[in-house]
């Protein structure tokens, strides 16, 4: 029996639309070939655009609608010309995260043969690791709180709460084993923080220990921050999963996006226990916008994410099926080199970059 999904479809800013759209397109043929999921696409306003035109964000009916689906798809908001009045970017994708409360941030970094980048890999080792940031305390969490003082002085408070790290880490452990179960990981946790220094990262690592010990099966370490940003530029095969605070993870996961080879090629999700967004790492790229020369891999391979969450979170296997198929499609595309499109040297458009991986779904 078909089951149909409901995905609210943010298209957001810049070059937003012009990824999302081919980006459905794929997703509807490949749900019309298959016999057991269908999709109803909601496109949903929000973002820079519109709160240019209309004063608003992230209006109450589109995040009414995102909490009423199945999965959000949204692919990039803010524009740098567009501001609130204390000079902050719109980011309405940071509010749905904190809104639905979707802690685990999932940036997968994945480097197969054939793909593009800046490290003269050893022996040409694949690398294949997932760092997950938190995505609704940490350092994030005093956003919007404005505390300067007399322009002499500036507060930002760094929140971790044992509620969220403890489904935090259940994650980190619980992706770390279905990687190993599905032969694409050592079954290791890596927590990355800043424990020798604050206190605060000595009470998340405590309670990283806490999880660690009811998964004996899975491998369990620590590394500091800048350790870890060293590590990931020499020796980036030596990790599985990560799990790190917000703005540790914000920043790692750019670093991460660059050993992939650029940020048009970096996916990522960010999952609560009730609801999840799939939104390529980049942002609005206002650049190029308009010019159908973006890059639309990102915004695919985090709809691929979404099958795969949809596939797992249902119990559709032919969903999470299809969700490897459109990664694998992408990754044979780039090692190819067709449908490159110009931030990876190549010449093709949006448009092109879509229809040579629908070329390979047929
Ligand atoms: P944000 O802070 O909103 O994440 P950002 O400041 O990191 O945004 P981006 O909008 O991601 O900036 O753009 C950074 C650079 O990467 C720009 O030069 C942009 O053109 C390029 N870029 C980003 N995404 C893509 C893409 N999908 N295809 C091609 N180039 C891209």
């Amino acid at each position: 029996m078909t089951k149909t999904f409901n995905i609210a479809v943010f298209d957001g800013d810049g070059i937003g639309p012009e990824i999302m759209q081919p980006t459905v397109e794929l997703l509807r043929s490949m749900a019309a070939k298959s016999g057991s999921y269908d999709f109803a696409f909601d496109n949903v306003p929000a973002g820079a655009a519109h709160y240019a035109k209309h004063g608003e964000s992230l209006p109450s009916p589109s995040l009414a609608a995102a909490r009423a689906s199945d999965a959000i798809l949204l692919s990039a908001m803010g524009l740098p010309s567009v501001r609130y009045p204390d000079g902050t970017e719109i980011s309405p994708q940071i509010e749905i995260r904190k809104e639905l409360k979707l802690y685990a941030g999932v940036r997968p970094v994945r480097i197969v043969p054939g793909q593009p980048t800046p490290l003269a890999l050893s022996g040409g080792q694949p690398v294949d690791f997932v760092l997950i940031r938190e995505s609704t305390e940490g350092l994030f969490h005093s956003q919007g709180t404005h505390d300067v003082r007399d322009d002499k002085e500036a507060y930002e408070t760094l929140k971790i709460t044992r509620d969220t790290s403890e489904k935090l880490f259940k994650f980190a452990f619980n992706l770390a084993q279905s990687r190993k179960d599905a032969g694409r990981g050592s079954g290791r946790v890596t927590c990355v923080d800043k424990a020798n220094v604050f206190a605060a990262f000595a009470f998340f690592r405590k309670m990283f220990d806490e999880e660690a010990a009811t998964h004996p099966e899975i491998a369990a370490d620590y590394a500091y921050v800048d350790a870890t940003a060293l590590w990931m530029v020499e020796k980036p095969w030596i990790f599985d999963v990560m799990v790190t605070e917000n703005m540790f993870g914000d920043i790692l996961s750019d670093l991460g996006a660059g050993l992939m080879g650029g940020l048009g090629l970096a996916p990522s999700a960010d999952i609560g226990d009730d609801h999840a967004v799939f939104q390529p790492c980049h942002g609005s790229a206002p650049d190029i916008a308009g010019q159908s020369i973006a890059n639309p891999f990102a915004m695919i391979l985090s709809a691929a994410m979404m099958l795969d969450w949809l596939g797992a979170t249902h119990s559709n296997p032919e969903m999470a099926a299809d969700g490897v198929r459109l990664r694998e499609a992408v990754e044979a595309a780039i090692a190819d080199r067709d449908g490159v499109t110009r931030d990876l040297g190549g010449t093709a458009s949006t448009t092109e970059a879509a229809a040579a991986i629908a070329a390979r779904l047929t």
